[in-house]
């Protein structure tokens, strides 16, 4: 379904962010105070303006509480960041997200009434990390400070043995969630499915028990 969106400041972040909504089929409406910026997104979001969105009139002006959705895109400027999203929720715009630049900020983005706070740059520097410290991992999300959620590439030693064989939850405490042969993705595998050379596994289990299980299988 087709969603409106505001995104304000297009910085790497709140350009990319743009992209990707738009790519998505929605509509956004792109706001930066930078004249640069704003010209280079005018062919690509919805409606594009150029406005200091920490002053109340101009965000009224835009019709911001009509959105469904604002994101907070602005992360050098703590001012700004904390004023625009105070604003929104002000003006009764029921979701907020805003990047944070660090835990600090993101408590102070919490504590105004931000409804989502997300973090870039850590969040993509664990993920990196994870992924760089094996050799298997090929993407993670973090579910919570202990638990992830991750796409590993199944090893060899698992060839041709089904997940009643492996008993990789009772072992290790770790929940095979889909196997990925090719395009095709098994939802729920059953104990009697075989997992093959070259499948992938998604997998959710604590840090931890996903470390074991590679060290193990590795
Ligand atoms: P990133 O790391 O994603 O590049 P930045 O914090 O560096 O994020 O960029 C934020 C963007 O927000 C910049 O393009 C800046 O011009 C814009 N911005 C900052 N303050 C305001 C404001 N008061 N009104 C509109 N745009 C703003």
């Amino acid at each position: 379904m087709k969603k409106q969106f505001i995104v304000l400041g297009l910085g790497r972040f709140g350009s990319s962010l743009t992209r990707a909504l738009i790519n998505n089929g929605h509509e956004v409406l792109a706001v930066d105070k930078n004249e640069n910026l704003v010209q280079e997104m005018s062919t690509i979001a919805t409606h594009v303006v150029q406005a200091d969105c920490t002053d109340k009139s101009v965000l009224m002006e835009l019709g911001a509480s009509n959105f469904s959705h604002a994101i907070v895109a602005i992360g050098e400027d703590l001012q700004a960041s904390i004023l625009t999203t105070l604003l929104l929720k002000e003006l009764h715009v029921p979701q907020v997200t805003a990047k944070a630049k660090n835990d600090n900020h993101g408590s102070v983005l919490s504590k105004i009434g931000a409804d989502r706070i997300v973090y870039p740059e850590r969040d993509m520097a664990t993920r990196l990390g994870n992924q760089l410290s094996s050799d298997n991992i090929i993407d993670s999300i973090e579910l919570s400070p202990d638990y992830n959620l991750v796409e590993i590439k199944a090893p060899e030693s698992m060839n041709q043995k089904t997940l009643q064989e492996l008993n990789i939850r009772a072992e290790y405490g770790c929940t095979v969630i889909a196997i990925k042969t090719g395009s095709d993705l098994n939802i729920s595998p059953m104990a009697e499915d075989t997992i093959c050379t070259g499948d992938m596994l998604l997998l959710i289990g604590s840090n931890e028990d996903i470390r074991n299980l590679e060290s193990d299988y590795g």
